[in-house]
């Protein structure tokens, strides 16, 4: 009884501290016109043929819908960012004359002259903007069709997954999509998803085309993780399944459980006989919380079924640990995906980075070592949220769906881990971006002794300085560019389209 309370009133301690500090400190800052103002570049030639062409579809600086369309990203960096238009085309006719007069304008001088942008949620710098340029914002893009013998979905490119679940879930269907609910379905499926069917995709030259497993095939292959090297892709038809709702949450325990938690995170991954498709994750995170001076371990349980504990999580090292707390439930795809949606609020300075590594024990514990022994000289960082994130690439998920150029062909299991990395001011930028970078090279330095490195970055995951193409290997690589020279020979989408991770076309 005596230690009920004593949990209870911990419990009840955390959830008012975290609630203040949610309140306070991290409550996402809102940008207004005014701040903007110094930063607005002049209008420019291409900007002026656009808004000549399509002037309904153009905004302009000094307006409240172009402060609103800069300001709808995820991370900081990119809403200080500012375009010298923004092009949100409402039908693939209007994107083709986009691309038409950007193309005429780089022929005549190859340069980078827009970014495109779906949800707006990578953290990396411009990729989905640029200063001076021309913002394409695909937000109208945003049909979510099942058809009609529910196989599949056809989904629009400027959608968001919550967009897409909440269409799915009244009608019991899901498709293979981001966690996050407010992540962009543009550029997370193009970053990974190997479940397209077909694509349609505005090309270099302005032609709408589609690229499936019957047409364009080395196009369908190379844009399952190709992102945005080949075109602006308009609308995805995936693959759909029959859904319920799902067990889902997270556990919250102390920091003094970090060790157990890897452990346990180490044999749920590696068990080899007991694989269950419904399950999904664990996802292990630390947090070094700042402005609370304390480290936190989090660690996301999904079972897509709606079976409470079902018996792999019941049998996993994680339902017997104690813990401050825990929202695993019942709920709906859109619901589950809110909740994770809700640990990360916008409108924050931001950087992600990430590995990946075989899941060997000591190679983890090494790089848990790695994030907790950065906290000392990340003390000073204001606001600072320092997450260190571990989660399974299992063999069986690799072989579903269909070709791909990731090179991920794995017979054990691997593990991504991850920085996720947020703070106030600007001024610590090159500080927390350097600690990042040194601890994800770290990592790979441990694991490249141990023998257990891996290639492959996830796209999606990773920072600037890193190169994801060159981890999906070698004759995938090579693919890819000769497919980009094969659809844009005079490279639009490698010079013209600046921003996300480029071919190396050069190199
Ligand atoms: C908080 C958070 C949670 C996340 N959760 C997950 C998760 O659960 N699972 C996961 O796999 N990843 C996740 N990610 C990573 C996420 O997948 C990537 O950040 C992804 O790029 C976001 O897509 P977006 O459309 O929102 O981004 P954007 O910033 O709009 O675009 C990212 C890149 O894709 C390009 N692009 C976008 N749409 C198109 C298009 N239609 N045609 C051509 N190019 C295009 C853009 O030009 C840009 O370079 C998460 C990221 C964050 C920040």
């Amino acid at each position: 009884m005596a230690s009920t309370t004593g949990i209870t009133i911990v419990a009840t301690f955390f959830i008012i501290v975290f609630s203040l500090l949610i309140l306070r400190g991290f409550l996402p800052s809102q940008r207004t016109a005014d701040e903007k103002v110094s930063n607005v570049p002049e209008p420019t030639i291409v900007s002026t043929l656009l808004s000549a062409a399509l002037h309904e579809s153009v905004i302009l600086p000094g307006s409240f819908a172009f402060t609103k369309a800069t300001n709808s990203y995820w991370a900081k960096q990119e809403s200080e960012v500012i375009p010298a238009c923004v092009v949100r085309p409402r039908t693939t006719k209007e994107l083709s004359v986009t691309v038409k007069i950007l193309k005429q304008e780089y022929d005549k001088d190859p340069r980078g002259m827009f970014a495109v942008r779906s949800g707006g949620h990578s953290p990396v710098p411009n990729a989905a903007s640029m200063q001076g340029g021309v913002l394409i914002d695909l937000s109208l893009f945003n049909e979510v069709t099942p058809s009609e013998d529910r196989s599949s979905v056809t989904i629009g490119a400027g959608n968001r997954w919550k967009d897409v679940s909440t269409v799915l879930d009244k009608i019991g269907l899901a498709v293979v999509g981001g966690r996050n609910s407010n992540v962009g379905v543009g550029g997370l499926t193009l970053g990974v998803c190997s479940n397209v069917i077909s694509f349609e995709i505005v090309l270099a030259s302005g032609t709408v085309t589609t690229a499936s497993e019957l047409v364009n095939y080395d196009l369908w292959n190379a844009l399952k993780g190709g992102s945005n090297n080949f075109g602006i892709v308009t609308s995805f038809r995936v693959r759909a399944f029959p859904s319920t709702n799902v067990w889902s949450g997270f556990l919250y325990l102390p920091n003094s459980q970090s060790s157990k938690v890897v452990a346990a995170f180490h044999e749920f991954v590696g068990r080899t006989d007991t694989y269950d498709k419904y399950t999904a994750g664990p996802i292990a995170c630390f947090t070094y919380v700042q402005p609370l001076g304390l480290q936190v371990v989090s660690v996301n349980l999904v079972y897509t079924k709606p079976e409470k504990w079902p018996a792999c999580w019941k049998s996993s090292g994680f339902a017997s640990l104690w813990r401050f707390w825990s929202t695993c439930k019942v709920q709906s795809l859109t619901s589950a995906t809110d909740e994770l949606n809700g640990l990360n609020p916008p409108g924050r300075r931001q950087v992600l980075a990430a590995t990946t590594i075989k899941n060997d024990l000591p190679t983890l514990i090494a790089a848990h070592a790695i994030y907790r022994d950065s906290i000392e000289a990340l003390r000073g960082i204001k606001g600072l949220s320092w997450t260190f994130v571990m989660q399974p690439i299992l063999p069986e998920w690799v072989k579903i769906g269909s070709p791909n150029p990731m090179g991920l062909d794995t017979d054990e299991a691997l593990v991504i881990v991850s920085f996720t990395v947020n703070w106030e001011k600007d001024r610590d930028d090159e500080f927390v971006n350097m600690m990042t970078r040194n601890a994800v090279e770290e990592i790979e330095a441990v694991a490249a002794r141990n023998g257990t490195g891996n290639r492959y970055r996830y796209l999606n995951y990773c920072a600037k300085f890193q190169k994801p193409f060159e981890g999906y290997g070698e004759e995938n690589w090579r693919f890819l560019k000769e497919t980009s020279r094969k659809y844009d020979p005079e490279g639009l989408f490698q010079r013209g389209c600046t921003g996300g991770f480029k071919l190396g076309m050069g190199e």
